[in-house]
């Protein structure tokens, strides 16, 4: 994932909305670079008694607008400027949904998937353990993010608990339901990605009921399988991936036995019916609708002339890079931007948080109407700034995000 910086491209974006702005050089330079991070070290006990040392990371990008917010990735290429990239972009993320939070993320540079479920807990505890002072639920609060999960957030918002001696629960979101979490936090992601490509649907004419394909297959892109007919009234998956490689069928697949399938034998290959076809294919398949969903800078100057579909709603978190933004925009895809498509995420966590304080816990449908409410207003928002500005959905999003934060930090006196 790392031909390309993402912190790089993440400033490259905030740079060119914030000349589109005409921000001053002080408010341009403030938000092109984290308010506060941290790097530091994990010592973390192997279940064969041998310790290992694990780098981590959390960074505060921007606390303008409310509690810093982002969250958690145990990755084995995870570096301090991907940590960087992903707290700038959840800074416009939470901004261009209009949530009261900031943008912040964290990180362990390890591989989970060689760990045990005890080595996990105790390195997700170490993590507590090493920055509990800078978290809090009105300072900065975790979410799961890539190969986290509410276990993990079970164990941090334990251990969060136990050095502070307090009931904490708002300081840490997407935890299980039976200890503060919200009804229906696993389909967030997915079910906001498909409330703003009903919005697009509906404003450009794409059919959401024609062909799609998904790249990754974790929790967001298998929800998104499974809630597509629910949301959009049908769309045949035609094309999966997930990092051991990609499979696609003509005649579709179905979403249910797939997810079955994959929580089976740890991949979507060799699903029965299908073939097996390369990355790169699956992402220029002609379909509609694209999901990305899996890790960073998927569609870059190489692929990016190859895309086919007619939309792309960005369920990972910078899966475009900013020269691949201007190709799909001449090409004429439209592209609905990650910060706007995978807000679904953090604007359930948001929910999380309201009833963690007011220890008031919501039904399902309530929470799926704010959820609707909200994203379906930012998404006219970017199409209005599209429209106003003329220019490619990211930018418009960046220019909505951006312009808040910027707001925020000068009625604050910091620029
Ligand atoms: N990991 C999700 C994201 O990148 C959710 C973050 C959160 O809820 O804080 O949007």
């Amino acid at each position: 994932m790392e031909s390309y910086n993402s912190f790089k491209v993440a400033r490259q974006q905030v740079l060119e909305a914030a000349k589109l702005l005409n921000l001053d050089d002080a408010t341009k330079e403030f938000l092109s670079i984290p308010q506060f991070e941290t790097n530091f070290s994990l010592h973390v006990k192997m279940d064969s008694g041998v310790t290992k040392i694990f780098q981590a990371f959390r960074i505060q990008y921007n606390y303008a607008r409310g509690p810093a917010k982002g969250g958690i990735r145990f990755h084995p290429e995870e570096t301090v400027d991907t940590i960087r990239a992903l707290a700038c972009w959840m800074t416009w993320k939470t901004a261009v949904v209009d949530l009261p939070l900031g943008g912040s993320k964290g990180g362990v540079r390890c591989d989970p998937k060689k760990l045990s479920d005890t080595e996990l807990e105790r390195l997700s505890r170490e993590y507590v353990r090493a920055i509990f002072p800078m978290l809090g639920s009105d300072v900065d609060v975790p979410a799961t993010d890539v190969y986290t999960n509410p276990q993990t957030m079970a164990w941090m918002m334990d251990e969060y608990e136990t050095i502070t001696k307090k009931h904490s629960p708002g300081v840490f979101t997407d935890k299980p339901l039976q200890i503060g979490g919200t009804e229906g936090r696993r389909d967030a992601t997915a079910r906001g990605g498909l409330i703003t490509v009903r919005e697009a649907c509906n404003a450009h004419g794409f059919d959401p009921t024609k062909t799609f394909a998904i790249q990754g297959f974790g929790d967001a892109g298998q929800r998104t399988a499974l809630l597509h007919k629910e949301i959009l009234g049908g769309g045949k998956l035609v094309a999966v991936s997930d990092s051991k490689g990609a499979i696609y069928n003509k005649s579709g697949l179905d979403p249910k036995e797939l997810v079955r399938h994959k929580l089976q034998k740890g991949s979507v290959l060799k699903f029965p019916g299908s073939k097996q076809i390369s990355h790169e294919e699956l992402l220029e398949l002609n379909v509609e609708i694209l999901y990305p969903a899996a890790l960073e800078n998927a569609i870059n100057t190489k692929n990016a002339k190859n895309i086919k579909a007619r939309m792309v709603c960005e369920l990972a978190n910078g899966p475009t890079t900013p020269d691949a933004d201007l190709v799909l925009f001449k090409n004429k895809v439209h592209v609905i931007p990650d910060i706007l498509a995978s807000a679904g995420g953090v604007t359930f966590s948001y929910f999380e948080m309201v009833q963690d304080k007011s220890l008031f816990f919501w039904e399902e449908d309530e929470v799926h109407r704010q959820l609707d409410k909200k994203l379906t207003l930012a998404y006219k928002r970017v199409q209005e700034t599209i429209k106003e500005k003329k220019v490619h959905p990211r930018l418009a999003a960046m220019l909505v995000g951006v312009a808040r934060v910027a707001q925020a930090c000068q009625l604050r006196g910091w620029v």
